[in-house]
């Protein structure tokens, strides 16, 4: 280069190097042997912002800055120099961040001087340093992000009021605060605030304004747009009332960032420059909405957990008050169930002090326990609603319980929960128990129902009796039935039942009386019917049951009953005897196979 330079000079015009010199963007300039300036370009007069006239001819060693003069002292010794420093001017008070680079100049190895070359190093500097803040300030946006997710509910207020203060300092400005809008969004008010030192706070002032005072600030922050307003004097007349309160707060540039949850307007983020304007450039803007978001999800959480303890409250107010025993049953896929939740009355009306109690230690009485367990398993299994109306015995009195619950729902895990009450119905049904008696027709099947049925039986041995009359019992008991409340349900044993009764009475004559005995048992009352009519008569009640299963759900549901036969016999002293007989027939029906007739002998 050095080689290519020299040859260059000695084979060109002179012309060639001014015009380089003249237009390079580099300050240059050249110095002789007794660091006298002997000649600089344009941009270093630019630079130092001095004419051509005031610069050559200015003897460089005595300049104020030790640091040059000694640099030049090393040129004039040969050395080459570079250095960097913050450049202090005499005339005045500018300060620059500049590069001098030095190199001596010889001609055939007798040393002419020095060329210099000076660099301004500030819009570097600016950038690098623009850069630097802006990668600091997406730190602090990330860090407050993280606090304000952290923050407890109670911790919240205190954490937005840092946040205010660390947005504050980091940008010097005066005044950074929150607002919220009331439910209606009609009014707002400032909720935080922090103000730079020796800053009013505007907050006593700034409760309760109407939005429509607002009208211009509020149309942008409805369309979710930021206000950023850097000079508020220079607001056009439209805006009159709006430039005028602010104005009378002392703003000089405002920022306000609307806060959005779920499409909803819910507050915004202000920040005030008093003592002098501020322009905010979008860089920032946009990191600051993530502030904002932030802080508005974090109020809109807030919010919600606040709600959800007053519903909470309230439903253990409800819980606590209502007559009703209320539990949560979670079982798991090896039917090992607990209870979630129950309240003190379902542990009183079960007699136990805890809920781990409550599995083993129902109170349930003896005689109801297995159609409790039954149904509880079906339930369980099937995964459906549970409804048992039984008998407790507990403190050694007979109470009747009322447990339902609602078909249950799936948690994750894949266990089952159901949620239900428990009610004391003993008053209810004694109130049944005394209609009851009073009653002749069973409810679920509408036949006779026993007390009923057994007077009409009474009657009919009497008048045999009496006129030596013939009639005949039949006793029914349908098969394996507990099968069908096994695999559909008790609900669908129930209608397998009502379908038999109603086979039954259409299997019968007019003059005979059909009545349920209770449960899965029946039976017929045949008047003035020999023994062999009522043979024939019992074999065609069996095979219609047998071919007119039940319908339940888009489901047949198929049964057959046994049926055991005796007629009265002279012999007889009461009515029980006729019984008997049938009742022994029948269990020879079921021991032969069941699905049969048996005469008794
Ligand atoms: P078997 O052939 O020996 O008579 O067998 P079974 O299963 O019919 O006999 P068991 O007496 O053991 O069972 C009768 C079942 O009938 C038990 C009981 O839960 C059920 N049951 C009794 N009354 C009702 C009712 O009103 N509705 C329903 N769904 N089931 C009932
Ligand atoms: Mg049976
Ligand atoms: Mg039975």
């Amino acid at each position: 280069m050095q080689t290519h330079m020299s040859n260059f000079a000695i084979t060109h015009s002179q012309a060639w190097l001014t015009a380089m010199f003249e237009n390079a963007a580099s300050a240059v300039f050249v110095f002789d042997t007794q660091a006298k300036l002997l000649a600089c370009n344009p941009a270093c007069c630019d630079l130092l912002d001095r004419s051509c006239d005031q610069l050559v001819g200015l003897e460089l060693r005595l300049l104020k800055d030790s640091r040059v003069s000694q640099a030049v002292e090393q040129v004039l010794q040969g050395e080459s120099v570079s250095l960097e420093l913050d450049y202090q001017f005499t005339l005045n008070d500018r300060r620059l961040p500049l590069s001098f680079e030095f190199h001596p100049v010889r001609d055939r190895g007798e040393l002419l001087g020095g060329i210099g070359l000076i660099e301004n190093l500030s819009e570097k500097q600016e950038a690098l340093s623009s850069n630097q803040r802006q990668i600091e300030f997406e730190k602090l946006v990330a860090n407050i992000s993280k606090r304000l997710v952290n923050a407890s509910s109670d911790e919240l207020d205190q954490t937005i009021d840092l946040v205010m203060a660390q947005l504050g300092h980091f940008f010097d400005v005066d005044r950074c605060y929150v607002f919220q809008y009331d439910s209606a969004g009609i009014e707002f008010s400032n909720t935080h605030e922090w103000c730079a030192e020796s800053i009013e706070s505007k907050m006593a002032v700034r409760q309760n304004l109407a939005r429509s005072d607002f009208p211009w600030i509020h149309t942008q922050i409805m369309m979710q747009r930021p206000v950023n307003i850097p000079s508020v004097a220079d607001l056009e007349d439209s805006v009159a009332s709006e430039r005028d309160v602010l104005l009378a707060q002392g703003v000089q540039s405002l920022l306000a960032i609307p806060m959005i949850e779920h499409g909803k307007l819910v507050g915004l983020l202000g920040i005030d420059s008093v003592r002098q304007p501020y322009t905010w450039v979008q860089d920032k803007i946009t990191l600051l909405e993530v502030v904002a978001e932030s802080i508005s999800n974090a109020l809109m959480r807030r919010s919600f957990e606040q709600a959800l303890s007053r519903i909470n409250q309230q439903y253990q107010q409800f819980s606590s008050q209502v007559p009703l025993g209320l539990y949560t049953l979670r079982v798991d896929a090896e039917q090992q169930a607990h209870y979630e939740y129950c309240n003190k009355q379902f542990l009183a009306m079960n007699g136990v002090n805890s809920a781990a109690d409550l599995l083993n230690r129902k109170p349930i009485h003896p005689d109801d326990l297995a159609d409790f367990q039954e149904r509880q398993q079906f339930a369980w299994k099937a995964h459906k609603a549970f409804v048992w109306e039984g008998r407790y015995f507990l403190d050694d009195k007979v109470r009747w319980m009322r447990m339902e619950d609602s078909e249950p729902t799936q948690a994750e895990n894949g266990d089952w929960i159901w949620s239900g009450f428990q009610q004391d119905i003993t008053d209810r049904k004694q109130l049944e128990e005394r209609l009851k008696e009073l009653a002749t027709v069973d409810d679920m099947t509408q036949l006779w129902n026993r007390r009923y049925f057994m007077l009409a039986c009474d009657e009919e041995f009497e008048r045999a009796q009496r006129y030596d009359n013939q009639f005949s019992f039949l006793m029914l008991d349908a098969d394996h039935f507990k099968s069908v409340n096994d695999n559909y349900g008790h609900a669908a044993g129930d209608a397998v039942l009502v379908n038999l009764a109603k086979v039954l009475s259409d299997s019968v004559r007019k003059v005979d009386v059909v009545g349920r005995l209770g449960g899965e048992e029946f039976a017929i009352l045949l008047p003035n019917t020999p023994e062999s009519e009522a043979q024939l008569l019992a074999e065609r009640i069996r095979h219609s049951v047998e071919n007119y299963p039940a319908d339940y759900k888009g489901q047949t549901l198929p049964i057959t009953i046994s049926i055991g036969i005796s007629s009265y016999r002279s012999n007889d002293q009461d009515l029980d005897q006729v019984i008997q007989r049938a009742d022994k027939a029948l269990y020879q029906a079921k021991n032969q196979g069941r699905n049969r007739c048996v005469v008794a002998s």
